[in-house]
């Protein structure tokens, strides 16, 4: 275990690359949680689940420009690494990887991963280029780190669809272990994003997660179509103030729309309120 922010703190490849070495040798299992920062109960959930999985717990901190649009928030995305470093070093993780965007992202970069399908829909069609950004810094992140498990959130869940059908393809050899999403009281989706609310559209950000249980008792109740259900609370969404993206009720396989013979859903939002976008979903089985 690291004894000092000192140690806990890495940026250079090279560096965490001994140190799994090291690791590997003795016979340690190493798991692995990447995010972006600005660290909340959500994403401390993945690491307390990387802690009870293996030997080794390695946390990266990066904000990846590469997924971000030019029009999105990458400049104004919460950065609060002093924080987050105390947070990671209170749960004992072994290595907080912190690489410079100069490490990750030289000059001369040819090679984009691209995970095709599963990308093109819902936040892949809001967010051109998003997911490339995200499936290339994983799988660099993935070979810099040589984890034996990474930590997903479920709230992101067309992301963890991606990193899965990335592994799978490119046989990556990790296995991707995902999180159910962890909540605030009112129901909202904890999200680094949500320090950005107002006052005002912090209650207002709740009724999300309430209109994706309202969509989900309506689904079993049968009385619409997936494509009428999707229509009302896309109004209903509008009609609270939201800016919605997408609103749909799909196949949790493969993110397809869903038809009634599909057994295993997930309804899939995303929306806007103000300048924040938010993302969140509900499974449910039929
Ligand atoms: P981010 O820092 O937003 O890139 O998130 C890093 C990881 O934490 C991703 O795998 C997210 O899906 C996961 N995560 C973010 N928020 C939550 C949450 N509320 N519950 C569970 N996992 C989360």
């Amino acid at each position: 275990m690291a004894d000092s922010v000192e140690t806990l703190r890495m940026t250079e490849i090279v560096c965490i690359r001994a140190q799994v070495k090291q690791w590997r040798s003795a016979g340690e299992s190493i798991a692995f949680v990447p995010t972006m920062g600005n660290l909340h109960a959500g994403h401390l959930q993945l690491v307390s689940a990387a802690k009870a999985q293996a030997d080794r717990v390695v946390v990266s901190i990066f904000v990846n420009p590469t997924q971000f649009g030019e029009s999105e928030d990458f400049s104004t995305y919460p950065r609060t690494l002093d924080a987050d470093i105390e947070k990671l070093q209170s749960l004992a993780v072994d290595i907080a990887f912190v690489p410079l965007n100069e490490e990750i992202y030289p000059d001369i970069a040819m090679t984009e991963v691209c995970v095709s399908q599963i990308s093109d829909n819902y936040c892949g069609a809001a967010r051109p280029g998003h997911f490339n950004g995200v499936a290339t810094v994983v799988s660099k992140l993935f070979n810099i780190v040589q984890p034996d498990y990474a930590f997903f959130g479920e709230k992101d869940f067309q992301q963890l669809a991606v990193i899965r059908a990335m592994v799978t393809d490119l046989n990556i050899p990790v296995e991707i272990i995902s999180v159910p999403t962890f909540r605030e009281a009112d129901g909202l989706a904890m999200s680094s994003r949500n320090s950005r609310l107002t006052e005002q559209q912090r209650k207002q950000a709740a009724k999300l997660y309430q209109s994706l249980k309202l969509a989900k008792q309506a689904v079993l109740a049968r009385q619409c179509t997936y494509a009428e259900i999707e229509r009302q609370f896309m109004q209903l969404l509008i009609g609270q103030g939201f800016k919605p993206d997408y609103f749909s009720i799909c196949r949790r396989q493969d993110l397809q729309a869903a038809t009634v013979e599909d057994t295993q859903l997930i309804i899939l939002l995303a929306a806007r309120l103000g300048k924040v976008r938010l993302i969140d979903n509900i499974q449910l089985d039929i």
